[in-house]
């Protein structure tokens, strides 16, 4: 089973150290193999490598050096163009001014 953590705020990453000790996890405990049921809390549970664990810590996490933000506007705009674009080639193939 895989535990997926979703960074606390967009634009955030795992610091490197923070990401060691992900990688740490997933080896120890292949993402997840809580054994609580036998003897709570687990040492997957208690590993600061847990994604749940790191979700709950602001120090495990950095800004992204991608600005997402940014390449979401920039992504819009080339869809946007692309459309423009498909547009006018279509009304100039139905003999109509472009735009
Ligand atoms: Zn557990």
């Amino acid at each position: 089973m895989t535990i997926t953590a979703y960074p606390p705020q967009r634009g955030k990453v795992l610091t490197p150290e923070a990401q060691g000790e992900r990688d740490d996890f997933d080896r120890s405990y292949d993402g997840g193999n809580c054994s609580c049921h036998l003897s709570p809390p687990c040492g997957s549970c208690t590993h600061p490598g847990n994604p749940r664990n790191q979700e709950e810590d602001p120090d495990a996490w950095m800004d992204d050096i991608l600005d997402l933000d940014e390449l979401e506007r920039e992504a819009r705009a080339a869809v946007a163009w692309t459309v423009d674009a498909a547009a006018a080639r279509h009304k100039l193939e139905m003999g109509l001014p472009p735009f």
